[in-house]
Protein backbone atom coordinates (compact mmCIF):
# COMPACT_ATOMS: atom_id res chain seq x y z
CA UNK A 1 0.00 0.00 0.00
CA UNK A 2 1.94 3.28 -0.82
CA UNK A 3 1.95 5.56 1.97
CA UNK A 4 0.64 9.01 1.89
CA UNK A 5 3.64 12.07 2.61
CA UNK A 6 1.81 15.04 3.72
CA UNK A 7 4.63 16.08 6.08
CA UNK A 8 7.45 13.54 5.93
CA UNK A 9 9.75 13.08 9.16
CA UNK A 10 12.51 11.83 6.75
CA UNK A 11 13.48 11.49 3.29
CA UNK A 12 15.65 9.95 0.17
CA UNK A 13 17.23 11.64 -2.35
CA UNK A 14 18.40 9.33 -5.31
CA UNK A 15 20.49 10.58 -7.91
CA UNK A 16 20.57 8.28 -10.98
CA UNK A 17 23.06 11.01 -12.57
CA UNK A 18 25.16 9.80 -9.89
CA UNK A 19 23.97 5.87 -11.01
CA UNK A 20 25.04 5.88 -14.84
CA UNK A 21 28.13 8.19 -14.09
CA UNK A 22 29.36 5.61 -11.84
CA UNK A 23 28.45 2.69 -13.93
CA UNK A 24 30.81 4.59 -17.41
CA UNK A 25 33.38 4.99 -14.72
CA UNK A 26 33.25 1.20 -14.55
CA UNK A 27 32.97 0.90 -18.32
CA UNK A 28 36.81 2.90 -18.50
CA UNK A 29 37.71 0.47 -15.52
CA UNK A 30 36.90 -2.95 -17.83
CA UNK A 31 38.03 -2.60 -21.18
CA UNK A 32 37.68 -5.95 -22.27
CA UNK A 33 34.06 -5.79 -22.77
CA UNK A 34 30.30 -4.74 -21.63
CA UNK A 35 29.28 -3.70 -17.95
CA UNK A 36 26.11 -5.54 -16.94
CA UNK A 37 24.37 -3.94 -14.13
CA UNK A 38 23.51 -5.62 -10.91
CA UNK A 39 19.72 -4.44 -9.89
CA UNK A 40 18.92 -7.52 -7.48
CA UNK A 41 17.44 -6.35 -4.03
CA UNK A 42 15.49 -3.50 -5.52
CA UNK A 43 19.16 -2.28 -7.22
CA UNK A 44 20.58 -2.58 -3.85
CA UNK A 45 17.58 -0.98 -1.91
CA UNK A 46 17.48 2.35 -4.00
CA UNK A 47 14.65 1.18 -6.46
CA UNK A 48 15.12 -0.82 -9.40
CA UNK A 49 12.00 0.14 -11.35
CA UNK A 50 14.21 3.90 -11.57
CA UNK A 51 17.41 2.65 -11.24
CA UNK A 52 17.57 0.29 -14.34
CA UNK A 53 15.52 2.14 -17.02
CA UNK A 54 17.98 5.32 -16.75
CA UNK A 55 20.96 3.10 -17.47
CA UNK A 56 19.44 1.33 -20.13
CA UNK A 57 18.69 4.65 -21.14
CA UNK A 58 22.59 5.02 -20.76
CA UNK A 59 23.51 2.30 -22.88
CA UNK A 60 23.87 -0.29 -20.16
CA UNK A 61 22.55 -3.98 -22.62
CA UNK A 62 22.72 -6.40 -19.80
CA UNK A 63 21.12 -6.81 -16.35
CA UNK A 64 21.14 -9.13 -13.45
CA UNK A 65 18.39 -10.06 -10.64
CA UNK A 66 17.93 -12.49 -8.15
CA UNK A 67 14.78 -13.80 -8.52
CA UNK A 68 12.69 -14.39 -11.74
CA UNK A 69 10.14 -11.89 -9.78
CA UNK A 70 12.08 -9.04 -9.85
CA UNK A 71 13.06 -9.85 -13.55
CA UNK A 72 8.97 -10.18 -14.52
CA UNK A 73 8.45 -6.61 -13.07
CA UNK A 74 11.67 -5.34 -14.64
CA UNK A 75 10.88 -6.64 -18.30
CA UNK A 76 9.63 -4.24 -19.94
CA UNK A 77 11.44 -1.23 -18.49
CA UNK A 78 15.27 -2.70 -20.27
CA UNK A 79 13.21 -3.06 -23.57
CA UNK A 80 16.11 -5.21 -25.62
CA UNK A 81 18.61 -5.86 -23.12
CA UNK A 82 19.83 -9.20 -21.43
CA UNK A 83 17.48 -9.45 -18.32
CA UNK A 84 19.33 -12.50 -16.31
CA UNK A 85 18.20 -14.50 -13.29
CA UNK A 86 21.22 -15.12 -10.89
CA UNK A 87 19.13 -17.82 -8.49
CA UNK A 88 18.25 -20.37 -11.40
CA UNK A 89 15.10 -21.51 -12.83
CA UNK A 90 12.79 -23.41 -9.88
CA UNK A 91 11.09 -26.59 -11.35
CA UNK A 92 8.12 -25.41 -13.52
CA UNK A 93 8.79 -21.81 -13.85
CA UNK A 94 10.37 -22.47 -17.44
CA UNK A 95 8.01 -21.23 -18.92
CA UNK A 96 7.76 -17.73 -17.50
CA UNK A 97 11.43 -17.36 -18.55
CA UNK A 98 10.52 -18.63 -22.23
CA UNK A 99 7.77 -16.38 -22.21
CA UNK A 100 9.38 -13.14 -21.18
CA UNK A 101 12.89 -13.16 -22.66
CA UNK A 102 14.44 -13.70 -19.50
CA UNK A 103 17.61 -15.43 -18.98
CA UNK A 104 18.10 -18.19 -16.62
CA UNK A 105 21.76 -18.63 -14.66
CA UNK A 106 22.04 -22.60 -15.24
CA UNK A 107 23.67 -23.44 -11.76
CA UNK A 108 24.08 -27.67 -11.37
CA UNK A 109 23.36 -30.30 -13.80
CA UNK A 110 19.60 -30.42 -13.06
CA UNK A 111 18.82 -27.03 -13.80
CA UNK A 112 20.95 -27.74 -17.37
CA UNK A 113 18.81 -30.71 -17.83
CA UNK A 114 15.51 -28.91 -17.11
CA UNK A 115 16.42 -26.17 -19.42
CA UNK A 116 17.34 -28.53 -22.23
CA UNK A 117 14.30 -29.99 -21.83
CA UNK A 118 12.29 -26.68 -22.30
CA UNK A 119 14.41 -25.68 -25.42
CA UNK A 120 12.88 -29.42 -26.81
CA UNK A 121 9.57 -28.43 -26.09
CA UNK A 122 10.38 -25.04 -27.56
CA UNK A 123 11.83 -26.01 -30.87
CA UNK A 124 14.42 -24.09 -30.77
CA UNK A 125 17.55 -22.86 -29.21
CA UNK A 126 16.86 -21.10 -25.45
CA UNK A 127 19.79 -18.74 -24.29
CA UNK A 128 21.11 -19.33 -21.08
CA UNK A 129 24.30 -18.56 -18.74
CA UNK A 130 26.55 -21.03 -16.77
CA UNK A 131 27.61 -20.76 -13.71
CA UNK A 132 30.74 -22.54 -12.50
CA UNK A 133 31.75 -22.66 -8.61
CA UNK A 134 35.13 -21.87 -8.58
CA UNK A 135 35.29 -21.53 -4.26
CA UNK A 136 31.75 -19.93 -3.55
CA UNK A 137 30.28 -23.36 -2.92
CA UNK A 138 26.98 -21.34 -2.84
CA UNK A 139 25.46 -21.52 -6.31
CA UNK A 140 27.36 -23.21 -9.88
CA UNK A 141 28.27 -26.03 -11.15
CA UNK A 142 30.57 -28.01 -8.55
CA UNK A 143 33.54 -29.76 -9.66
CA UNK A 144 32.26 -33.00 -10.32
CA UNK A 145 29.16 -31.47 -12.18
CA UNK A 146 31.62 -29.66 -14.11
CA UNK A 147 33.71 -32.62 -15.06
CA UNK A 148 30.49 -34.60 -16.36
CA UNK A 149 29.85 -31.39 -18.70
CA UNK A 150 32.94 -31.19 -19.61
CA UNK A 151 32.87 -34.80 -20.90
CA UNK A 152 29.30 -34.95 -22.54
CA UNK A 153 28.61 -31.51 -24.21
CA UNK A 154 25.57 -32.74 -25.40
CA UNK A 155 24.25 -31.83 -21.98
CA UNK A 156 23.77 -28.79 -23.26
CA UNK A 157 21.68 -29.21 -26.46
CA UNK A 158 19.75 -26.37 -27.41
CA UNK A 159 21.06 -24.36 -25.12
CA UNK A 160 22.66 -21.24 -26.68
CA UNK A 161 25.30 -20.44 -24.34
CA UNK A 162 25.19 -16.74 -23.85
CA UNK A 163 28.00 -16.61 -21.16
CA UNK A 164 29.80 -18.80 -18.52
CA UNK A 165 30.74 -17.26 -15.56
CA UNK A 166 31.68 -17.46 -12.25
CA UNK A 167 31.86 -15.52 -9.16
CA UNK A 168 34.50 -13.89 -6.86
CA UNK A 169 34.89 -15.04 -3.44
CA UNK A 170 37.32 -11.81 -1.77
CA UNK A 171 37.68 -9.45 -4.53
CA UNK A 172 37.41 -6.36 -2.58
CA UNK A 173 41.07 -8.31 -0.56
CA UNK A 174 43.38 -7.61 -3.98
CA UNK A 175 45.86 -9.53 -1.79
CA UNK A 176 43.76 -13.01 -0.77
CA UNK A 177 45.52 -15.67 -2.96
CA UNK A 178 41.80 -17.17 -3.82
CA UNK A 179 41.28 -14.33 -6.38
CA UNK A 180 44.60 -15.77 -8.51
CA UNK A 181 43.13 -19.54 -7.70
CA UNK A 182 39.64 -18.62 -8.91
CA UNK A 183 40.98 -17.12 -12.38
CA UNK A 184 42.85 -20.30 -12.82
CA UNK A 185 40.15 -22.54 -11.95
CA UNK A 186 37.91 -20.49 -14.31
CA UNK A 187 39.96 -20.40 -17.33
CA UNK A 188 40.39 -24.28 -16.79
CA UNK A 189 36.82 -24.81 -16.61
CA UNK A 190 36.17 -22.59 -19.93
CA UNK A 191 38.85 -24.30 -21.37
CA UNK A 192 36.78 -27.96 -21.42
CA UNK A 193 33.75 -26.54 -22.09
CA UNK A 194 32.30 -25.26 -25.44
CA UNK A 195 33.35 -22.13 -26.58
CA UNK A 196 31.40 -18.91 -24.90
CA UNK A 197 31.89 -15.34 -23.94
CA UNK A 198 32.70 -15.29 -20.36
CA UNK A 199 31.51 -13.15 -17.54
CA UNK A 200 33.86 -12.21 -14.38
CA UNK A 201 34.10 -9.59 -12.08
CA UNK A 202 32.06 -7.88 -9.39
CA UNK A 203 32.77 -4.35 -8.37
CA UNK A 204 35.35 -4.67 -7.00
CA UNK A 205 36.69 -7.70 -9.22
CA UNK A 206 36.84 -4.96 -11.69
CA UNK A 207 39.53 -3.43 -9.51
CA UNK A 208 41.50 -6.13 -9.41
CA UNK A 209 43.30 -5.49 -12.95
CA UNK A 210 43.05 -6.90 -16.49
CA UNK A 211 43.35 -10.43 -15.71
CA UNK A 212 40.47 -10.73 -13.87
CA UNK A 213 38.61 -8.60 -17.15
CA UNK A 214 35.85 -10.84 -19.24
CA UNK A 215 33.42 -10.47 -21.93
CA UNK A 216 30.99 -8.80 -19.09
CA UNK A 217 31.77 -7.77 -16.08
CA UNK A 218 28.87 -7.66 -13.01
CA UNK A 219 29.04 -4.96 -10.67
CA UNK A 220 26.16 -4.33 -8.49
CA UNK A 221 27.41 -2.27 -5.43
CA UNK A 222 30.06 -0.26 -7.03
CA UNK A 223 26.99 1.49 -9.43
CA UNK A 224 25.37 2.50 -5.94
CA UNK A 225 28.39 4.44 -4.75
CA UNK A 226 29.62 1.27 -2.03
CA UNK A 227 33.64 1.77 -2.42
CA UNK A 228 34.85 -1.22 -4.66
CA UNK A 229 38.52 -0.39 -3.66
CA UNK A 230 38.05 -0.88 0.61
CA UNK A 231 41.26 1.20 1.94
CA UNK A 232 41.93 3.29 -0.81
CA UNK A 233 39.58 6.52 -2.02
CA UNK A 234 36.18 5.86 -3.49
CA UNK A 235 36.54 6.39 -7.36
CA UNK A 236 32.91 6.51 -7.33
CA UNK A 237 29.66 8.76 -6.98
CA UNK A 238 27.38 8.76 -3.82
CA UNK A 239 23.77 8.42 -5.60
CA UNK A 240 21.96 8.25 -2.16
CA UNK A 241 20.76 11.10 0.80
CA UNK A 242 18.85 10.38 3.60
CA UNK A 243 17.75 13.37 5.90
CA UNK A 244 15.57 13.30 8.77
CA UNK A 245 13.60 16.14 10.57
CA UNK A 246 13.86 16.88 14.19
CA UNK A 247 10.70 15.55 15.83
CA UNK A 248 11.82 17.93 19.05
CA UNK A 249 14.69 18.77 21.44
CA UNK A 250 14.97 18.04 25.26
CA UNK A 251 17.03 20.20 27.53
CA UNK A 252 18.18 17.40 30.03
CA UNK A 253 19.81 18.03 33.45
CA UNK A 254 22.91 15.96 34.51
CA UNK A 255 22.19 11.85 35.45
CA UNK A 256 19.09 12.17 33.36
CA UNK A 257 19.14 9.47 30.72
CA UNK A 258 18.22 8.58 27.42
CA UNK A 259 16.05 5.98 25.49
CA UNK A 260 15.28 2.53 26.05
CA UNK A 261 17.63 1.21 29.11
CA UNK A 262 18.75 4.17 29.90
CA UNK A 263 21.87 3.12 28.24
CA UNK A 264 23.08 7.11 28.08
CA UNK A 265 23.36 9.71 30.64
CA UNK A 266 23.76 12.90 30.90
CA UNK A 267 26.76 14.33 32.56
CA UNK A 268 26.50 18.08 31.81
CA UNK A 269 23.42 20.25 31.05
CA UNK A 270 22.52 18.90 27.25
CA UNK A 271 20.39 19.36 24.29
CA UNK A 272 18.78 16.02 22.80
CA UNK A 273 17.29 15.65 19.31
CA UNK A 274 14.63 13.35 18.34
CA UNK A 275 14.25 12.50 14.78
CA UNK A 276 11.71 10.13 13.33
CA UNK A 277 13.42 7.37 11.38
CA UNK A 278 14.76 4.17 13.44
CA UNK A 279 15.81 0.78 12.70
CA UNK A 280 11.97 0.06 10.83
CA UNK A 281 13.47 2.22 8.19
CA UNK A 282 16.65 0.55 8.08
CA UNK A 283 18.87 3.29 10.58
CA UNK A 284 20.44 -0.24 12.25
CA UNK A 285 19.80 -1.06 15.96
CA UNK A 286 23.58 -1.60 16.11
CA UNK A 287 23.93 2.24 15.68
CA UNK A 288 23.10 2.58 19.23
CA UNK A 289 25.53 5.06 20.90
CA UNK A 290 28.05 4.61 18.29
CA UNK A 291 26.24 6.34 15.49
CA UNK A 292 26.23 9.91 14.35
CA UNK A 293 24.15 12.92 12.49
CA UNK A 294 25.90 15.76 10.31
CA UNK A 295 24.02 19.10 11.06
CA UNK A 296 25.13 21.51 8.91
CA UNK A 297 28.18 19.89 7.73
CA UNK A 298 29.03 18.96 11.29
CA UNK A 299 28.52 15.74 13.21
CA UNK A 300 26.41 15.20 16.58
CA UNK A 301 27.22 11.89 18.06
CA UNK A 302 23.99 9.44 18.65
CA UNK A 303 22.97 8.67 21.92
CA UNK A 304 21.33 5.93 23.90
CA UNK A 305 19.58 3.38 21.97
CA UNK A 306 18.17 3.46 18.57
CA UNK A 307 14.32 2.64 18.41
CA UNK A 308 11.75 1.81 15.94
CA UNK A 309 10.83 4.66 14.45
CA UNK A 310 12.60 7.42 16.65
CA UNK A 311 16.63 8.01 17.30
CA UNK A 312 18.32 10.20 19.78
CA UNK A 313 21.28 12.72 18.68
CA UNK A 314 23.12 15.04 21.23
CA UNK A 315 23.25 18.36 20.03
CA UNK A 316 24.37 20.50 22.64
CA UNK A 317 26.41 23.16 21.77
CA UNK A 318 24.54 23.46 18.60
CA UNK A 319 21.47 26.39 19.07
CA UNK A 320 20.50 26.31 15.89
CA UNK A 321 19.07 22.56 15.89
CA UNK A 322 15.31 23.40 16.68
CA UNK A 323 12.18 21.15 15.62
CA UNK A 324 11.66 21.18 12.32
CA UNK A 325 15.26 20.84 10.86
CA UNK A 326 16.74 18.45 9.52
CA UNK A 327 19.53 15.96 10.15
CA UNK A 328 21.80 14.21 7.36
CA UNK A 329 21.61 10.74 7.86
CA UNK A 330 23.44 9.56 4.79
CA UNK A 331 25.46 11.74 2.24
CA UNK A 332 28.94 12.87 1.18
CA UNK A 333 29.58 13.36 5.05
CA UNK A 334 28.73 10.25 6.23
CA UNK A 335 28.30 7.32 3.14
CA UNK A 336 27.02 3.99 3.94
CA UNK A 337 30.27 2.45 4.06
CA UNK A 338 30.84 4.82 7.21
CA UNK A 339 27.57 3.82 8.80
CA UNK A 340 28.59 0.32 8.02
CA UNK A 341 31.99 0.87 10.10
CA UNK A 342 29.74 1.67 12.90
CA UNK A 343 27.24 -0.42 12.34
CA UNK A 344 29.65 -3.56 12.01
CA UNK A 345 28.27 -4.54 8.90
CA UNK A 346 29.14 -3.74 4.95
CA UNK A 347 27.96 -0.65 2.93
CA UNK A 348 25.71 -3.43 1.06
CA UNK A 349 23.17 -4.15 4.37
CA UNK A 350 22.50 -0.70 5.20
CA UNK A 351 21.41 0.24 1.34
CA UNK A 352 19.24 -3.04 0.62
CA UNK A 353 17.91 -1.96 4.76
CA UNK A 354 16.89 1.56 3.61
CA UNK A 355 13.13 1.92 4.55
CA UNK A 356 10.27 2.12 2.15
CA UNK A 357 7.74 4.24 4.44
CA UNK A 358 9.34 7.79 3.58
CA UNK A 359 9.65 9.33 0.31
CA UNK A 360 11.74 8.88 -2.24
CA UNK A 361 12.60 11.36 -5.17
CA UNK A 362 14.97 10.39 -8.19
CA UNK A 363 16.78 13.33 -9.70
CA UNK A 364 16.64 12.34 -13.10
CA UNK A 365 19.84 10.94 -14.87
C1 LIG B 1 25.53 -9.75 -6.23
C2 LIG B 1 26.34 -10.38 -7.30
C3 LIG B 1 27.16 -9.59 -8.12
C4 LIG B 1 27.43 -8.13 -7.83
O1 LIG B 1 28.36 -8.04 -6.76
P1 LIG B 1 28.87 -6.63 -6.20
O2 LIG B 1 29.86 -6.99 -5.17
O3 LIG B 1 27.68 -5.93 -5.64
O4 LIG B 1 29.45 -5.89 -7.35
C5 LIG B 1 27.77 -10.19 -9.19
N1 LIG B 1 27.62 -11.53 -9.43
C6 LIG B 1 26.87 -12.32 -8.64
C7 LIG B 1 26.77 -13.77 -8.93
C8 LIG B 1 26.22 -11.78 -7.53
O5 LIG B 1 25.49 -12.57 -6.73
Amino acid sequence: MPLQHSAPVARVEIDLGAIVANWRILCQHHPSGPVASVVKADAYGLGAAQVAPALREAGCGHFFVGLLDEALVLRDRVPGAMLAVLGGPQPGSEPDYVGDDITPVLNSLAEIDAWTATARRAGRMLPAILHIDTGMSRLGLEPRELATLQRDHTRLAGIELRYIMTHLVAADCPDQPLNEAQRRRFSAACAGLPAAPTSFANSSGIFLGAPWGSDLARPGAALYGINPTPGRPNPMHLPVRLTARVLSVRELQPGETVGYNATWRATRPSRIATVGIGYADGWLRALSGRGRAFFDGTPVPLVGRVSMDLTTFDVTGHPAVHPGCWLELLGPAQTPDDVAVAAGTIGYEVLTALGRRFPRTYCPA
